[in-house]
């Protein structure tokens, strides 16, 4: 979470001085196409700008959060009562959009404002987790997180309809639930991850190497066939074609395929298919595919349905990717339809998520990983050191600075999809997305 304090001190709420006791955060967004925080703090920075006045702005080209007001100052953000008891939180729209009256638009680049709206979405939910450690605040209690449309709705607002407004037009699966949870499960990490939802992203590079795929399946099945070994490569490289973790991927396999045993399973090697797509009711058979190569494509495919709303890059060859909500499960755990927010997902048996990720975290804990040490070079001047792999563990309160580190450890852990590296220097982790291998 990127924060710059930016006070409006020049604003007549500013200069007023009221202040509140924090009850409660409004999520808002700001009712025209405008993605830069920075235009909103120049036009609202004014002693003749007296009509409105809210505690952050979210950029939506970049996700940094525009600190307004100071966060126990009354904000006039809701043209109501709930300027007495919430903080005003302002997300930035898309510069594609058209409003057409009220709260309808057209919109001429829906990827494009997808993406802002995400955006801007994640920070808010970092923010808001931060703001209910803060101030002590339930994020799923009543009344304490809502929208300015449900303020309204509870006659604590103005009549407005954001920021609900935008999801539902640009298509995104998103509601003041799926953000109270998200908020919720931001702050049982300990920290948000970058993503904004807690949880290993499967979005994003594989961590683990073929080698480490190999061994672990090796070890977990001795009579593996020969032809499952030399398919392993394919995960990594499928993977990297359209942007998913081959390692889950291939963890994912290990789970429905039984260690590629097939024991108990509804299919049989020679389907090509390794994650138990198409079973949808027992004794069905499932879907087949002509090669190995093509049954991990269209695994790869349909986690991808499922982890983002990006176009695929190849053809789609994935028979069921039309039937996914797409977006719907950006991180593993929520692969499994007990856990996730919407109550979709994969599979539907408990804790499906969490057995994939014990499997990846062994194969991630055998040999044949990342060879160390290795250099890495960070341009963020503000990379947290923390005292562990992952956002679930402290942070040390010292920053890397802009240069060129030694890794002598990498390890999984929550909040970074590539892993976190350990500093030479002794300082503790930071999290290898935010660093270039040299
Ligand atoms: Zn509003």
């Amino acid at each position: 979470m990127k924060l710059i304090e930016s006070i409006l001190t020049k604003n007549p709420c500013y200069t007023a001085g009221r202040r509140i006791t924090v009850k409660g955060l409004m999520l808002h967004s700001v009712g025209c196409p405008q993605p830069s925080a920075q235009v909103f703090v120049r036009n609202w920075n004014k002693a003749s700008y007296d009509r409105a006045c809210v505690h952050a702005f979210i950029d939506g080209n970049d996700g940094t959060i525009y600190q307004t007001l100071p966060w126990n100052h009354r904000g006039w953000h809701c043209g109501a009562s709930g300027n007495n008891t919430h903080i005003g939180v302002e997300m930035c729209e898309p510069g594609c959009i058209r409003y057409t009256g009220g709260a309808t638009f057209t919109c001429s680049d829906k990827a494009t404002a997808q993406a802002v709206a995400k955006r801007t979405y994640q920070a808010a939910v970092e923010l808001f987790a931060m703001l209910c450690q803060k101030f002590d605040l339930d994020p799923l209690g009543d009344g304490v997180i809502v929208s300015h449309k449900e303020g309204c709705k509870r006659g604590i607002a103005s009549n407005h309809g954001d920021p609900e407004h935008l999801w539902t037009q640009l298509g995104l699966p998103y509601t003041m639930d799926t953000f109270r949870k998200a908020v919720k499960a931001a702050m049982g990490g300990g920290a948000a991850a970058p993503g904004g939802v807690s949880g290993t992203k499967i979005m994003g590079a594989a961590v683990a190497t073929a080698e480490q795929m190999k061994a672990y399946i090796k070890a977990k099945n001795p009579k593996v066939a020969q032809s499952v070994l030399d398919m392993v490569p394919l995960y990594l490289s499928e993977g990297a074609a359209e942007g998913v973790r081959g390692d889950i991927a291939f963890a994912q396999s290990c789970l429905e395929t039984g260690n590629f045993g097939f024991a108990g399973s509804a299919v049989t090697l020679d389907q090509n298919n390794f994650c138990g797509m198409g079973i949808t009711a027992n004794g069905l058979k499932g879907n087949s595919f002509s090669t190995a190569q093509l049954g991990i494509r269209a695994q790869v495919q349909h986690l991808k349905a499922y982890a983002s709303t990006e176009p695929l890059k190849g053809e789609c060859i994935d028979p069921r990717f039309k039937y996914v909500a797409r977006g719907c499960a950006e991180v593993v755990e929520w692969l499994g339809q007990k856990e996730n927010p919407q109550g979709k997902g994969w599979a539907t048996g408990a804790g499906y998520g969490e057995k994939i990720i014990a499997i990846l975290k062994a194969i991630l804990a055998t040999a044949g990983g990342t060879a160390v040490p290795f250099k890495v070079r960070v341009t963020a001047t503000d990379l947290n050191i923390r005292t562990g792999p992952g956002t679930d563990t402290a942070k040390t309160g010292r920053f890397t600075g802009a240069g060129v580190f030694t890794i002598t450890e990498v390890k999984s852990g929550p909040g970074s999809a590539k892993g976190w590296g350990r500093l030479k220097s002794g300082a503790g982790w930071i999290s290898l997305d935010y660093a270039q291998k040299i």
